[in-house]
């Protein structure tokens, strides 16, 4: 017979422990509606199901006893899936979007006076941001080519994150303007080549040009000295006669 076992509550001290370390980082993050966790033994760090009716995100069972900063970040990297799908972005990708509000969120608690205090070492909470996080080229891209689009995703979302620092918007709103701006992101992403290929071009017709007008010159000064030469010469003779 195959035993089936339901996840239960964590225990109270668990609990207690738990949420004593991811309230604050959640409301440092901006987080308003902070998601449920399950504490689960699994391979992985932590994982974010679509489907899951109490929008619950899972985080290893004993991650939390190895390191409470990495388990806190964990609980950030689940939670912007979960908001970013929340806000439309539904595929649960490491595209420029969620790089974008993950970088916004590690960003918020390194503003924070007290999430500062639970840092490693001084290492800041963005360095938990990582290319695994941007691992998925957009529609159109080759994952194995990232130069033709991890570079510039990068730039755009630190971009956004600045913008969104500024604006002091909440975990969720910021993941609505970044599903808003993405459109824009791609197009001008998708614009690139072509912009390049004219800098490219530019940069050849420059080079070109350069080098013509230094042929110029040399020719010119060829010339002169010549022609001065020539005087010098014709001066010489006159008064030596
Ligand atoms: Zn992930």
């Amino acid at each position: 017979m195959i035993a089936v076992h339901q996840t239960a509550p964590a225990p109270a001290l668990t609990a207690g422990w738990v949420r004593a370390l991811l309230e604050p980082a959640a409301a440092a993050a901006g987080i308003s509606n902070p998601p449920p966790v399950e504490l689960r033994p699994t391979r992985w760090a932590g994982y974010c199901c679509a489907g899951e009716v109490d929008r619950r995100v899972v985080l290893r069972n004993t991650l939390h006893l190895k390191s409470k900063t990495q388990f806190a970040a964990v609980y950030i990297h689940e939670v912007t899936h979960r908001i970013l799908g929340e806000a439309g972005a539904t595929d649960f990708s490491h595209d420029a979007r969620f790089f974008a509000l993950q970088l916004y969120l590690f960003a918020r608690l390194d503003a924070s006076s007290f999430m500062k205090s639970e840092r490693i070492e001084g290492a800041l909470w963005v360095h938990f941001a990582s290319l695994y996080d941007l691992q998925n080229a957009p529609a159109g891209y080759e994952e194995s080519q990232a130069s033709s689009w991890q570079g510039p995703s990068i730039g755009w979302a630190q971009d956004i994150a600045a913008e969104l620092l500024k604006l002091n918007l909440s975990a969720e709103d910021a993941a609505k303007f970044i599903c808003t701006e993405y459109p824009k992101f791609l197009h001008s992403l998708r614009a690139m080549p072509a912009e390049l290929a004219s800098v490219k071009e530019r940069l050849r017709s420059e080079k070109l040009a350069n080098s013509e007008w230094r042929k110029v010159n040399l020719q010119t000064m060829f010339f002169g000295l010549l022609g001065w030469a020539g005087l010098v010469f014709c001066v010489g003779v006159r008064l030596w006669n």
